[in-house]
């Protein structure tokens, strides 16, 4: 069984991937944080960044909802809540511009 194929690390990054999340987004608690960085390195797409306790966050522009820092988070200070709760907007993915078409 194959995977998907990314020619190179970090290629996602050409792509705002935040518009691939579905259903929820992690939620970073931010109250029993060890900074142990196992969320930033499980991170398919390299967008959480944080350093020292109760101080990590993802950028959900590319943030695509797996749950695997929620997963992998040894005190579960990290939830998946559902998309959609965030009253305010902040956080949600900047909305993509197209380009000009090829003729
Ligand atoms: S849910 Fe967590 S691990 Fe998955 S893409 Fe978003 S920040 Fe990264
Ligand atoms: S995995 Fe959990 S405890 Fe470890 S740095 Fe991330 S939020 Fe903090």
């Amino acid at each position: 069984m194959f995977g998907p194929l990314v020619c190179k690390p970090g290629a996602s990054r050409n792509n705002r991937t935040g518009s691939w999340r579905m259903e929820s987004r992690p939620k970073f608690l931010k109250k029993d944080c060890i900074a142990c960085n196992m969320c930033l390195l499980i991170c398919p797409e390299a967008c959480i960044s944080g350093q020292g306790k109760n101080n990590y966050d993802a950028d959900f522009d590319y943030c695509k909802g797996c749950g695997n820092c929620a997963w992998i988070c040894p005190k579960k200070d990290i939830e998946m809540v559902k998309e959609g709760h965030n009253p305010t907007g902040v956080g949600l993915p900047t909305p993509i511009k197209e380009g000009p078409k090829s003729k």
